[in-house]
């Protein structure tokens, strides 16, 4: 049995993803062992996440700025949005170094079944953006290959098309495993699924 305060900090740490109860208590009691200043650390980046990083205006990643440090390059090639899932995706599509268009993110996908959840997703602000786009030539749409991201590309491809029916929409090359999460995708792999992309 643990005190009341030990164990309200337990449950919101099993909010967290991949975090049981175990987990939960060894982050506990690390803490109050290890004493104030890792707790201080601690607080003061959550702080800091909450008062200095902001949602960017043209993609919804997130970034100390807005526009983001990649939306606000002049170097970024702007014919291409390259739509994903999360935020971390832009991090393992960066990585590969065989990008140069911009990115929108969505924010989640599409989750079949609930259909409040689907106003969440930033769907309309990038068919605001595709809208307002002169230069655009190309959509990719780097989901992952499972079921909701099948399902929120499919969705995403028919919108598309009713807009700017001239656009190329192209996806990653099939070479990642179905069911495989984009974000933990080594660099090699992932970069030469963006290369041998393909369009329908
Ligand atoms: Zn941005």
């Amino acid at each position: 049995m643990y005190s009341p305060t030990i164990n309200k900090l337990i449950g919101i740490l099993k909010k967290l993803p991949s975090v049981g109860q175990h987990t939960a208590e060894r982050y506990v009691f690390h803490w109050l062992k290890s004493g104030k200043v890792e707790v201080n650390e601690l607080r003061n980046a959550l702080d800091n996440l909450l008062k200095n990083i902001k949602s960017c205006e043209i993609c919804w990643n997130f970034s100390d700025f807005t526009p983001c440090e990649i939306c606000a390059k002049k170097d970024r090639n702007q014919t291409q949005i390259c739509v994903v899932d999360e935020a971390q995706a832009v991090a393992a599509l960066e990585k590969t170094g065989a990008y140069t268009g911009v990115y929108h993110i969505l924010r989640g996908t599409i989750d079949v079944g609930n259909e409040t959840g689907l106003a969440e997703l930033k769907i309309h602000e990038l068919l605001e953006r595709i809208k307002i786009n002169e230069q655009l030539q190309e959509i990719v749409l780097a989901l992952n290959p499972d079921m909701p991201g099948e399902t929120t590309m499919l969705y995403l491809e028919k919108q598309i098309k009713q807009i700017k029916p001239q656009i190329k929409i192209s996806r990653l090359a099939r070479g990642l495993p179905m069911g495989s999460d984009l974000q933990y995708s080594d660099e090699i792999t992932l970069g030469s699924a963006l290369k041998n992309r393909f369009s329908n």
